[in-house]
């Protein structure tokens, strides 16, 4: 299919990245955590404006130093900061972390869970999650895709949301959290949740190794023939 008519076709053009992307980077993308979904929560409220490494060893030391969510809820706030030390604001992230659990224990009691989502439509589950202060499209996306389970949801990270801005997938104008809808939208409904798993896989590992945000990698870019971005820096 020729560039000027995917342009026109968000969907086929999308589809075109996607095939070209898996065949680079290995589809399907093994999942990275095997977290029940509220620890899947907890983790993605670590990793806001933090590297993997950090928010990953920050989870590691929370869940060594409490057995149990409840117990993170009602323990000294210190505790909790010098447990998460190696995200990024440690002093908000743990009062943040105990807010959500205690609002969590008013709403749904205890044990602490979030597998009641399961029983939710996608649509249901994400605006149940977005009520949560602090969780937005990506991490209602992220907790239901990256979670035991395992839903069709597509979060967006700023590499994946560059790519697709770059791309002309989506305007540049449009904010990382309206561009959810407009991505989403343009996945073929017969996609599998590991498909959609893998498109926002594939989009992010593309920003972080050849679509980096200064000096991005085009001449060596497998998606230059689609891509209007780096069709104005070859001129
Ligand atoms: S051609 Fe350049 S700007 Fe376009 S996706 Fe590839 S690396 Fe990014």
């Amino acid at each position: 299919m020729q560039f000027d008519l995917l342009s026109h076709l968000p969907q086929a053009k999308l589809i075109e990245v996607h095939q070209r992307l898996c065949a680079v980077y290995g589809c399907p993308i093994p999942y990275f955590h095997n977290l029940d979904p509220l620890s899947e929560l907890i983790s993605a409220l670590l990793s806001h404006r933090t590297r993997n490494a950090q928010s990953g060893q920050a989870y590691r030391q929370l869940r060594q130093a409490f057995a149990t969510w409840e117990a993170v809820r009602d323990a000294p706030t210190e505790q909790i900061q010098a447990a998460i030390a190696p995200v990024t604001w440690p002093e908000q992230k743990a009062p943040r972390l105990q807010a959500v659990l205690q609002r969590l224990t008013q709403e749904q009691g205890e044990p602490l869970s979030l597998d009641f989502l399961a029983d939710l439509s996608v649509a249901s589950a994400r605006v149940r999650l977005e009520t949560i202060p602090g969780v937005g499209p990506k991490t209602s996306a992220a907790v239901l895709a990256f979670s035991t389970l395992r839903r069709r949801a597509l979060p967006v990270d700023s590499h994946h949301h560059r790519v697709a801005i770059r791309l002309g997938l989506i305007p540049k104008q449009l904010a990382v959290g309206p561009s959810h809808q407009v991505l989403e939208a343009q996945l073929p409904d017969s996609w599998s949740a590991q498909q959609v798993y893998d498109n926002h896989e594939i989009l992010m590992l593309h920003g972080q190794r050849c679509c980096r945000y200064r000096q991005p990698q085009c001449d060596r870019c497998p998606l230059l023939d689609l891509c209007p971005y780096g069709q104005t820096l070859k001129i």
